[in-house]
């Protein structure tokens, strides 16, 4: 074991663990690349750190200045985490609909947050467009843009992408993972494809997104509604422009849901529930590939960020979901 030379360097290079009640269950190996491993608890750090170098880089920030960003948490969460390691201050605008533990671990880092109440996309009072405005409006400040900014995807390709091969020895037959901002999907899917076109890129879609259609029908259409939080895209962000998609599976919270709770009773593994839409979806692929083959897919983040939503039986009972048994 090696000692990291300072916080940042421990950002990605995370461990790939099999599934294995997703495996037994195809007759495949499922692998779960464990982001919820990363010092900010999940995936985002990767595309933050990325975001903020290429900043540095173009001479956007500078010393001192601010980062600014419209985020569901995790990526806000991964934005003070570097901000604080590297002298910036951070906004952060967030939906009134992501958990309290979001919330509060932001307040911890030192985050200044701003919370707008859920919106459709084009409402100027959306999160995006108001974090936007407040970027504009503070000096030495830049707006992260994790959206349409393509530094985030380039973090899963020259990252996440090359780490999976590497793990896998070069023997996976697919990958598959939800989409917020698409830089997850397109950058590991770019990544796989370069060093082997033939392994299969699947989209899995919560319910109340609409890539689901596109890929499958070339229409952004949405249906129904989930309580996944970071994932559920309504439209083609700049990072999803060229996302090798090669089949999309549309996944319900019942069926992400079921998957939660047999990881954490069977495995130990305590995750958020876009992890348990990934896993269904990669038992969906697993099952398309067929019995031998080898699918990764992504654990985002920890499930101790929805200890008062996802694991509170009083909460899933309001939402209408299954309470888990015990
Ligand atoms: N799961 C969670 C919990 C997230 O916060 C995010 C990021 N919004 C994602 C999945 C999706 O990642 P990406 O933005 O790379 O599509």
């Amino acid at each position: 074991m090696q000692i990291a030379s300072d916080t940042l360097s421990l950002i990605g290079h995370t461990p790939l663990v099999r599934l294995k009640g997703p495996s037994e269950t195809t007759g495949c190996d499922i692998f779960g690349k464990c982001e919820f491993a990363n010092p900010g608890a999940s995936v985002k750090d990767r595309a933050a750190l990325f975001i903020v170098e290429d900043a540095e880089a173009r001479g956007a920030l500078k010393p001192g200045g601010t980062i600014v960003e419209g985020t569901a948490g995790n990526t806000g969460i991964g934005l003070a985490l570097v901000a604080n390691a590297k002298g910036y201050r951070t906004i952060i605008v967030m939906p009134d609909t992501q958990s309290k533990e979001k919330m509060d671990t932001l307040r911890a880092l030192g985050a200044e947050l701003v919370t707008v109440p859920a919106a459709p996309y084009s409402n100027p009072c959306h999160f995006v467009h108001t974090s936007r405005r407040i970027a504009e409006e503070t000096p030495g400040a830049i707006w992260a843009n994790q959206f349409d900014n393509i530094a985030n995807r380039r973090a899963h390709i020259v990252g996440t992408a090359e780490e999976i091969w590497t793990q896998m020895d070069g023997n996976i037959q697919g990958f598959t993972c939800a989409a917020g901002t698409g830089g997850t999907i397109a950058g590991v899917g770019l990544g796989l494809k370069e060093k082997d076109e033939r392994i299969t890129i699947a989209l899995s879609d919560p319910h109340g997104a609409a890539l689901y259609e596109y890929y499958a029908h070339g229409e952004l259409k949405s249906e129904g509604s989930s309580v996944a939080e970071g994932i559920g895209q309504g439209r083609i962000t700049g990072n999803l422009e060229g996302a090798p998609i090669d089949t999309q599976f549309r996944i319900s919270d019942t069926e992400g849901l079921e998957w939660v709770d047999r990881l954490l009773k069977e495995e130990g593994l305590c995750l958020g529930l876009s992890s348990g839409i990934n896993v269904a979806g990669a038992v969906r692929l697993a099952r398309e590939l067929g019995p031998g083959n080898r699918v990764a897919t992504i654990l985002c983040d920890t499930g101790f960020r929805y200890l008062s939503t996802l694991y509170d039986p009083a909460w899933r009972e309001a939402k209408g979901l299954a309470v888990s048994r015990s």
